[in-house]
């Protein structure tokens, strides 16, 4: 009995996940249809009245997704039908006013079908001007019985008193003024309001609001009445993202795709490029990016993708498949081994446990037997001797390795789970990837052995830049999150989101050693090819080659790289993560591509932020990184234009202030003459006159060596033993949202 009963039960609760399969695949890519069907049914007497969905803005106020107000008109034949007299000018207004077809018009109140129907759709989407034209005209407020005789006045009036049976029915038609910028974050909602992806779909509950509704009843006396219950408008999100700087790393991604789409076969750079910009002092995300945006005014077009033959022969599963792929965040969604650029967050660990001292010496061979597997260096030859410090600027797995078994594998999943790998950050956006990583039960010697270089567990790219975050911005972890800020409908504030750190899993003082040996990586190791000229950046370079999901080997030549850096590196203000998913060239096995597309995008977007070059810009860096002095931040930093005269009288047009506050022109000539207060931002020109400029993000900031961050009260710790860390407890957690998938 009980066993029938568990059969049946299994039963229904697959019957169950079957049908809300297909609903969510209904109102992804059908939603506009099934809309149609509910509106039908809706009757004239009691009508809902739409809440409009709240807007979706960026850090700065600017408009991402917005909802505006358009009417459907509806035909009521069944009110046009009750008087003869009606029927024309009805139908002469359609055309005239609303340029509807008088065949059709006329067709729909005759016709035996459709002649008592009290709700016909015959035209869509008409804007607000169209429905005040219609409704003056009917009005007859434009009729002067001076100038057209009072019979003709009479004639006009009593044909316009009779238009009836049209009516405007309010709706609300979402669109992105930006398209694709931002696409993965931002998400968008189909026809009937229901969130599909991004935050559109994770904070759904938030963005619609209720709907009114108009209706009519019989009172007391048995009298007709109607009422209103107005609707209550979607509260809007400001994202931690700002515009200005997902437009930077989307135009980088989208110059890379140029440059390598066509190298070995046609189309992307890579198969995959993801950028993660975040604040490290708060695990806000800045921007995020992929090299696979799609318009979100228009979210099923699958043109990028395929032909159209391709999308008509794709029967329905396939079809959602494409879309689903498409609208896929790889910077949250997908799991990928990290490779080199986890062990800056092995080192931070063992230095914590105290398993390893600033300065130990390290010997590499080449390679390292563990158990009775040899695993190698990247580096076959050998490092040689080398200190911590150099572990971590040659990338040397053999010294990743030794420092694991001096950590042990309780100590490292300890602290791999404190900085969040193996469970979900629970970033605010849909289908984040939680990962793999081994169990107490699963580790052993060569699996501890391959974790600490990056190898053997799969991430997401947020885990990795909000542990990179922690590594380098004094020990906290803080809540990744991309919304900062929930707003009400008339723009007050409702709820803002305070970084929130929720753990410390190193103290400040092992952050700081770690951010010299970065900085050092930078500067002598792998990491050179990111260095940012003017600036002092630390980060760490990712070579890992793919396995293939199919045999679960290595996939030869198929190789994901990487590169994750800070700056400025003594007191960081932003973390950039770039991945580059096989790079579309011969030999992938190089993190040039990854910090190459760093620097650039590092170049455009310190100046933005106001970060200013600290340091010297030699010949022989521009030459090593093969770019000239126009390539660096020297020539990105500057105010907007304006106008002003030089000594001798001439007026110039496109004068700027550099970041050096002097004032010069396009040609990056100095003006004479001009002086800038920079306690003020005004400018004495050649004639006296004084111009207020915006300099904000111009001048040098003489306080960046403050030791950071200076959090009120961070989680209090004891120094060393590492046993009061928060510990997730599970341990190993499938990729649930993959298999859905699948
Ligand atoms: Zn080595």
């Amino acid at each position: 009995m009980q066993k029938k009963l568990m059969a049946s039960f299994a039963f229904v609760l697959l019957l169950l996940i079957l049908l809300l399969v297909r609903i969510a695949t209904i109102t992804a890519t059908r939603g506009n249809k099934y809309a149609k069907q509910v509106l039908s049914q809706q009757s004239y007497d009691s009508r809902s009245i739409p809440a409009r969905r709240g807007e979706i803005q960026d850090s700065n106020g600017i408009v991402l997704a917005r909802s505006d107000r358009f009417y459907n008109v509806i035909l009521d034949c069944y009110v046009i039908n009750t008087d003869e007299d009606f029927r024309e000018p009805t139908i002469e207004a359609a055309e005239q006013l609303l340029g509807l077809d008088s065949a059709m018009v006329r067709d729909r109140i005759m016709d035996e079908k459709t002649k008592d129907s009290r709700y016909q759709i015959i035209l869509r989407d008409v804007t607000a001007e169209t429905k005040r034209a219609f409704e003056d005209y009917c009005s007859g407020k434009d009729l002067d019985p001076e100038t057209m005789g009072t019979d003709a006045y009479r004639e006009e009036k009593r044909k316009r008193n009779n238009v009836k049976g049209i009516w405007f029915e309010e709706k609300y038609i979402r669109s992105y003024p930006y398209g694709s910028l931002a696409s993965k974050v931002v998400g968008f909602s189909n026809a009937i309001d229901v969130g599909v992806t991004g935050v559109e779909n994770y904070y759904d509950d938030i963005l619609n609001g209720t709907d009114g509704r108009e209706f009519g009843y019989l009172n007391e006396d048995s009298e007709f009445q109607r009422t209103t219950v107005e609707p209550e408008h979607g509260e809007t999100l400001r994202l931690t993202l700002d515009m200005n700087m997902q437009e930077i790393v989307q135009e980088k991604i989208d110059q890379f795709d140029e440059t390598y789409g066509d190298e070995l076969h046609d189309g992307k750079g890579a198969r995959n490029v993801g950028v993660v910009v975040m604040d490290p002092n708060s695990g806000a995300v800045l921007a995020m990016a992929t090299n696979r945006e799609y318009d979100l005014n228009n979210p099923n077009d699958l043109s990028t993708y395929y032909s159209g033959a391709e999308v008509k022969a794709m029967d329905d599963e396939e079809y959602v498949d494409a879309l689903n792929t498409m609208w896929e965040n790889f910077c949250v969604s997908e799991g990928y081994e990290p490779g080199s650029v986890f062990k800056p967050i092995t080192v931070a660990s063992a230095l914590q446990v105290g398993a390893v001292n600033d300065g130990d010496a390290f010997y590499c061979s080449g390679n390292l037997f563990i158990t009775d597997t040899s695993i190698n260096c990247d580096n076959i030859y050998g490092h040689g001797d080398e200190t911590l410090e150099y572990a971590i600027v040659n990338s040397c797995n053999v010294a990743l390795m030794t420092i694991g078994m001096r950590m042990g594998i309780t100590n490292f999943i300890n602290y791999q789970s404190a900085f969040g790998f193996g469970q979900r950050t629970g970033i605010d956006l849909p289908n984040e990837n939680a990962g793999v990583v081994y169990s107490r039960q699963t580790m052993h010697e060569v699996e501890l052995a391959t974790c600490t270089f990056g190898q053997g567990f799969t991430i997401n790219m947020i885990q990795e830049a909000a542990a990179f975050s922690t590594v380098v911005n004094g020990g906290y972890y803080y809540q990744p999150h991309v919304v900062g800020q929930v707003l009400k409908a008339d723009g007050t504030n409702v709820n803002t989101v305070e970084p929130l750190v929720l753990r410390q899993p190193i103290s400040s003082s092992v952050s700081k050693l770690v951010r010299g040996y970065l900085k050092t990586a930078v500067q002598e190791g792998t990491g050179r090819k990111s260095q940012v000229p003017g600036y002092l950046t630390g980060g760490k370079t990712g070579t890992a080659e793919k396995i293939d999901l199919t045999t679960g080997r290595r996939a030869k030549g198929k190789y994901l790289v990487s590169f994750i850096g800070a700056a400025p590196i003594n007191d960081p203000k932003v973390v950039i993560y770039v991945v580059v998913d096989e790079p579309n060239v011969a030999e992938q096995a190089d993190s040039t591509y990854a910090q190459t597309l760093f620097r650039r995008i590092a170049t455009d977007l310190f100046p933005y932020m106001g970060l200013y070059p600290t340091e010297p810009v030699t010949d022989d860096l521009l030459i090593f990184l093969g770019i000239s002095r126009d390539d660096t931040v020297e020539n990105h930093v500057k105010s907007a234009y304006f106008q002003c005269f030089d000594s001798n009288g001439i007026l110039h047009n496109d004068a700027y202030i550099n970041q050096d506050g002097l004032v010069f022109d396009s040609e990056n000539k100095e003006i004479s003459g001009c002086t800038l207060d920079r306690s003020t931002g005004i400018v004495t020109d050649g004639y006296g006159n004084q111009i207020e400029v915006d300099i904000s993000n111009l001048l040098k900031d003489s306080a960046q060596v403050a030791e950071n961050p200076n959090i009120a009260s961070p989680p209090v710790r004891v120094e060393g033993d590492g046993e009061d860390v928060t510990t997730w407890e599970g341990v190993t957690v499938e990729e649930e949202e993959k298999e859905e998938r699948e």
